[in-house]
C-alpha cells in the first residue's frame, strides 16, 4: 500500500502527465480524475493478479447477465476497498484540496431504474468481498436514467450525460469485440446425404465493444470484472456507403449501430414492447454468450463437455432470457452439439431470478417482431415448447388449460412470446427474492410450472452491501459501533451488530446514538436547503422518509393523504399537540407514467402551500428532493428516523430500502409486503410499526368485491382530504389539475387499496408520534433495529446463492 507521500506523488502525476493540468488551475473534477487514478493503479494491480490466478485454476465462475448495475459513485467504495481512505484524504489536504469537494465532482453511474440494478451492484460488492470469481455482464448506456427537476411541481427530465468527459474507473477492451447479427431470414441448407440443417442468413451485424469496471472487494484483494457492452456499426458497414461518397448514408448506419446502447429504458415494473428494448436485451446477451463461453475454451481444454461444470450463468430478471435460446443456437448451429446434448447444458448453467409478480411488468414480446428481428430464435422457442407441451400432455393427459398457462406462447389476437415461463423452462434453479414473494411465485404466478417441476423454485430474500450502505455513508454511526464493539469485523460480517442490543437500554449510549441522528439530520437539513429552494428544516423534528421509484403500489399518495390529514387537524386546530415532522419524498416517475407524474406534482404543491403557512408554526415541513439515485440515498438514510414502506401487500416483491434504512436506525412504518415480514420477523413486534391489510385480506376484499366509495364515505377525514386533494385549493387558477389522482381513489376502483388502508394507517403514524415523545425508548428500539438486521447483508445472501444455487467455491488470492 503506498504511503502518503507516494499517493500523493502518484496524484500529482496523474494530473500532470495523464491530464495535463497544473496543479494550481486544477477544477475539482481534474482532482477528482487524478485520484482516481492514483486509487485505480493499486486495483488495476489486484485485476490482474485476480483474472490470471482465476484462469490459471480455471475455477468454477458466475456469469451474471443484467440490463441494470445502478453504482452510483466508485470513488470511496474504491478507497475503502483498498484501505486508501485516509491516504487520500492526507494527501488531498497536503495538495491543498477538499476532500468533500472531490466526492461531489463524481456523477453517479446511474446504469438502473432502481431496486433490480441496485441489488445488482450490491451483488457484485460482496461477491468480490467474499472472493467469488464473478464477471457482470450488461449494457454500457451513453445515457443513464434521467436527470429530474421540477418546474412547478412537475417532473421535467434532462438527459444524463454522465460520461461525456469518459469515467477514469473503465478500460475498453477493442480485442475482444464482438460482432452480432440480427434480422435476415432461416433457409435450410442440405448436405451431401439429403440432411438439411437450417442457416440464420443475410442478417445485419452490430459491433459490441467491452467496457470494463473493475469491482474491488473489501478487505481482500479479489477484484471483479463488470464488462458492459456498447454498440456500434462494424467498420464495413459504412466504409463502402464512404467510398461511394455516401457520407450522409455512412454516417446514419454510423448512429443507427449506436443507437442500441444509447440509453437506458426509464420505465421500472413496466413492459412497454418496444422493438429497441429486444434488440438491447439480445445484443447485450449475444455479446455476453460469445464473450463467457471464448473464456471458457481459453482456460478449458475439455470444450464443451465441462462447460456447465465451470461456468454458472445467473439471469438479473426476465431481461436476459432470450439466453435460453442464444446458447442453444451456438451450441446447436454453430457448434453442431446434439440438441439433447446442448439442452442439457443450457438448463444446467442458467438460473433465473424473478423480481416482480405484477402482470404489467412481465415481459412479453410480438410474434410478428420476434420472427422479423431473431427469425431463429423464434424457430428453437417453437422447438422448445413442443418438448414443453409434450411434458404437459403426460402430466396432464388432456388437460389443455394446464397446456395453454404453461406455454411459451400466449395465443390471442397477437401471439406473444412469454419471457418468463421461457426463463423458468430453461433454468435449473428459479428464485424468488423475500420468502413471501418466494411463496407467491409458487402459489399465484406459476403454480403449473412448480408442479411440472418440483425443488425448481428457492427463496433468496435481497441484501445490500453494508459497506456502502452503513460504512461509507454514515460515518459516524460506524465510527461509534466500531469503537463500541471494539472492531471493524462488522463491516465484513454484519450478525456482529447483535452486540449492540444488550447496549440499547443504556443512557449514555442512547444519547450518543440520538446525537449522531441529529448532526446526520443537520448536514441533510443543508442539502434540503440547497435542493429545495432554500427551504427551512428542523434537525429536532421527526424524519419521516419515502425514498423509492414513485409507483402506485408503493402508494406515495396514502402517505400524502396522511400529510393532508394532519395539516387538517392542525388546521382546525392549531393548538393540537403532535411531534413535529419533516416529510421528506424522493423519486422518479416513469416519463410515460402519467398517473405518477400526477402524484409528484401533487406532493409538490402540497408541499409548497403547507411549508409557506404561518398558522401551523412549522409542525409540518415536506421536502421533495428531486433527482432521487444513490448519492443522494446516501445523504438522506443516515438521517431518517422513520422509514416509509406501505405498499399494497403482495405487491413489492422484497424492497431493500426498507433494509438500508433499519440498518441506519430509522423505524418502520410499514405493511406485511416483501421484506418487511422478515424485518418484523428480525427486529421484533415493538420494534417496528406494521398496519393494513395483509395479502389474505387484500384477497378476500377483493373477492367480496370492493368499491372504494363505501370506505369513503364512512370516514370524514377521508373523504375530506380525497375531496381536498381533488378541489382546485393546491392548484388555483389550474381547474383539476389532480383529477386524475383523485380519479385514481374513486371512480378509478383503487386498484391499490389505498382508501381501505387509510385509517390503519393514521393509527399507526399516530403510534409512531406518541412513541416518538420518549426519545429513550425510541433511541432503545432504533438501536436494537441497528442490531438485529444481520441478516439482510447481501454477504448472506449471495453465500446463499454461491451455495444453493451456483455451487460456487471462494477462490481467495494466495
Ligand atoms: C435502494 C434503492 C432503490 C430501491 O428502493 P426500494 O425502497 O426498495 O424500492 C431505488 N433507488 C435507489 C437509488 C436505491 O438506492
Amino acid at each position: 500500500m503506498p504511503t502518503v507521500d507516494a499517493f500523493r506523488d502518484s496524484i500529482l502525476r496523474h494530473l500532470t502527465s495523464t491530464l495535463a493540468r497544473y496543479p494550481a488551475g486544477a477544477t475539482s473534477h481534474d482532482w477528482w480524475v487524478a485520484t482516481s487514478l492514483a486509487v485505480r493503479d493499486e486495483i488495476h494491480e489486484r485485476l490482474i493478479a485476480t483474472q490470471s490466478a482465476h484462469a490459471a485454476q480455471n475455477v468454477r465462475r458466475l456469469y451474471y447477465l443484467s440490463m441494470e448495475y445502478l453504482i452510483g459513485r466508485l470513488f470511496e467504495a474504491n478507497l475503502h476497498a483498498t484501505g486508501l481512505t485516509e491516504v487520500a484524504r492526507e494527501a488531498l489536504a497536503e495538495l491543498g484540496v477538499d476532500y468533500t469537494r472531490v466526492l461531489d465532482a463524481e456523477l453517479d453511474m446511474g446504469l438502473g431504474n432502481g431496486g433490480l440494478g441496485r441489488l445488482a451492484a450490491c451483488f457484485f460488492d460482496s461477491l468480490a468481498t467474499l472472493d467469488y470469481p464473478a464477471v457482470g455482464y450488461g449494457m454500457y448506456y451513453e445515457f443513464g436514467l434521467f436527470r429530474q427537476e421540477f418546474v412547478d411541481g412537475h417532473q421535467v427530465e434532462q438527459p444524463d450525460r454522465w460520461r461525456v468527459f469518459g469515467s477514469p474507473w473503465e478500460v475498453m477492451h477493442g480485442e475482444y469485440a464482438q460482432q452480432i447479427p440480427l434480422y435476415g431470414r432461416v433457409e435450410n441448407v442440405f448436405d451431401d446425404r439429403g440432411h438439411s440443417t437450417p442457416r440464420w442468413v443475410e442478417t445485419k451485424q452490430i459491433l459490441g465493444l467491452p467496457h470494463d469496471i473493475p469491482i474491488a472487494g473489501y478487505g481482500t484483494r479479489t477484484v471483479n470484472l463488470l464488462r458492459l457492452w456498447s454498440s456500434h456499426a462494424p467498420d464495413d458497414f459504412d466504409l463502402a456507403a464512404f467510398n461511394s461518397g455516401s457520407y450522409e448514408e455512412a454516417t446514419r448506419k454510423k448512429q443507427a449501430g449506436e443507437s442500441i446502447s444509447k440509453v437506458l429504458y426509464p420505465n421500472d415494473k413496466t413492459e412497454n414492447g418496444k422493438a429497441l428494448r429486444l434488440v438491447q436485451q439480445y445484443f447485450f446477451v449475444a455479446c455476453s454468450l460469445r464473450d463467457l463461453i471464448r473464456r471458457h475454451f481459453r482456460d478449458s481444454r475439455n470444450g464443451w463437455a465441462n462447460f456447465a461444470d465451470k461456468v454458472a450463468i445467473q439471469l438479473n430478471d426476465t431481461h436476459p432470457a432470450i439466453a435460453v435460446v442464444e446458447l442453444m443456437r451456438l451450441m446447436l448451429d454453430e457448434h453442431r452439439l446434439g440438441w439433447d446434448e446442448a439442452w442439457g447444458i443450457t438448463t444446467r448453467s442458467l438460473s433465473y431470478t424473478n423480481h416482480t409478480l405484477l402482470p404489467e411488468a412481465l415481459e412479453k414480446w410480438g410474434v410478428p417482431l420476434f420472427e422479423r428481428l431473431l427469425p431463429r430464435h423464434l424457430q428453437l422457442i417453437y422447438e422448445i415448447n413442443h418438448w414443453l407441451m409434450q411434458r404437459c400432455g403426460e402430466v396432464w393427459p388432456h388437460d389443455h388449460a394446464k397446456q395453454r398457462v404453461c406455454s411459451l406462447i400466449e395465443e390471442g389476437d397477437e401471439k406473444m412470446v412469454r419471457m418468463a415461463n421461457l426463463a423458468v423452462v430453461g433454468s435449473h434453479t428459479v428464485n424468488g427474492v423475500a420468502a413471501l414473494h418466494t411463496e407467491l411465485l409458487q402459489k399465484e404466478l406459476f403454480p403449473e410450472l412448480a408442479a411440472l417441476y418440483p425443488g425448481k423454485f428457492q427463496n433468496k430474500t435481497n441484501g445490500i452491501t453494508p459497506r456502502r450502505w452503513l460504512l461509507q455513508c454514515n460515518p459516524r454511526l460506524a465510527a461509534f459501533i466500531t469503537a463500541t464493539l471494539g472492531h471493524e469485523r462488522w463491516t465484513r460480517d454484519l450478525d456482529q451488530l447483535r452486540e449492540l442490543e444488550k447496549l440499547a437500554h443504556q443512557p449514555a449510549v442512547q444519547r450518543e446514538f440520538m446525537a449522531i441522528k441529529r448532526a446526520n439530520k443537520a448536514e441533510l437539513a443543508e442539502i434540503i436547503a440547497r435542493d429545495c429552494d432554500g427551504l427551512v428544516v428542523s434537525p429536532d423534528a421527526l424524519f419521516d422518509v419515502q425514498i423509492k421509484r414513485l409507483h402506485e403500489y408503493k402508494r406515495q399518495h396514502l402517505n400524502l393523504l396522511h400529510i393532508l390529514a394532519l395539516y387538517r387537524r392542525l388546521l382546525q386546530n392549531p393548538q393540537l399537540d403532535i411531534v413535529p415532522r419533516v416529510f421528506v419524498f424522493a423519486a422518479k416517475a416513469a416519463p410515460g407514467y402519467d398517473l405518477a407524474k400526477n402524484i409528484i406534482r401533487a406532493i409538490n404543491l402540497v408541499a409548497a402551500r403547507i411549508n409557506a403557512d404561518e398558522r401551523i408554526g412549522g409542525k409540518l415541513k415536506v421536502a421533495f428532493l428531486p433527482n432521487y439515485r444513490v448519492s443522494l440515498a446516501e445523504k438522506i438514510i443516515p438521517a431518517a428516523d422513520l422509514s416509509e414502506q406501505i405498499s399494497t401487500a403482495g405487491k413489492e416483491a422484497s424492497g431493500t430500502g426498507n433494509m438500508k434504512l433499519a440498518l441506519n436506525g430509522a423505524l418502520t412504518i410499514g405493511t406485511l409486503d416483501g421484506a418487511n415480514v422478515e424485518i418484523l420477523e428480525e427486529v421484533g413486534p415493538d420494534n417496528i410499526f406494521i398496519f393494513g391489510m395483509s395479502v389474505e385480506e387484500v384477497a378476500e376484499l377483493r373477492a367480496r368485491g370492493y368499491y372504494p366509495r363505501g370506505v369513503y364515505e364512512a370516514d370524514e377525514e377521508l373523504r375530506a382530504v380525497v375531496d381536498w386533494i381533488g378541489s382546485d385549493y393546491f392548484c388555483p387558477g389550474e381547474h383539476g389539475a389532480f383529477a386524475p389522482l383523485h380519479h385514481s381513489l374513486l371512480g378509478g376502483g383503487d386498484p391499490f387499496m389505498v382508501l381501505p388502508d387509510f385509517r390503519p394507517y393514521s393509527d399507526a403514524q399516530q403510534a409512531v408520534d406518541r412513541c416518538y415523545r420518549d426519545q429513550a425508548a425510541w433511541a432503545a428500539k432504533a438501536i436494537l433495529n441497528v442490531a438485529r438486521v444481520g441478516k439482510f447483508s447481501s454477504d448472506r445472501t449471495i453465500r446463499e446463492y454461491a451455495e444453493q444455487i451456483w455451487r460456487l467455491p471462494a477462490a481467495p488470492l494466495a
